[in-house]
């Protein structure tokens, strides 16, 4: 098992909803280090750019919206980024934040906890990063060299 870093959002709902402590908690409880953090206000290209994977997808312009914020207009576009550390970092995170389908996450983890699916769209709180080289384009989309170094 190699030691990896990966990107994990607090998307803007749950900011919106007060959750991000519960989140983290959950994150803190894998093992795994909190090595870089930042609040975002975040642009429609930004969200465009960092979902630009799924730009054939028919659900991309509204996941671009609900990364955008634009979905949860109170917190308009923040959300939190932070970068983990530590063994196997990429899928012990995807393990706590659960399946991609809230309803399908299993019960504990933070998607399985606190997602919801609201007129179609999964709002399921947290974004992770799925692989090594995703891992890797996503810390360098959203934090500096020197705030990771
Ligand atoms: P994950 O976030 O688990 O890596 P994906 O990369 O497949 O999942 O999708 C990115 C985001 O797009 C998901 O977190 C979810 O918010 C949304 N999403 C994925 N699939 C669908 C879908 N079929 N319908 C609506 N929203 C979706
Ligand atoms: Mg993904």
């Amino acid at each position: 098992m190699a030691i990896e870093k990966t990107l994990v959002l607090i998307k803007p709902d749950g900011r919106k909803r007060r959750i991000t402590g519960l989140a983290i908690d959950k994150l803190e409880a894998t093992g795994l280090e909190l090595v870089a953090a930042r609040v975002v206000r975040v642009t429609e290209k930004l969200a465009q750019e960092h979902y630009k994977e799924h730009a054939a997808q028919p659900f991309f312009n509204a996941i671009v919206r609900y990364l955008a914020g634009e979905t949860h207009a109170i917190e308009h576009g923040r959300l939190l980024a932070m970068v983990w550390e530590g063994e196997d970092a990429i899928a012990a995170v995807r393990r706590a934040a659960g399946a991609t389908d809230p309803e399908k996450a299993a019960p504990g983890t933070i998607r399985g906890c606190f997602g919801r699916k609201c007129a179609g769209l999964m709002e399921n709180v947290v974004h992770a990063s799925s692989n090594p080289s995703d891992a890797a384009r996503e810390i360098a989309l959203w934090f500096s060299p020197s705030d990771i170094a």
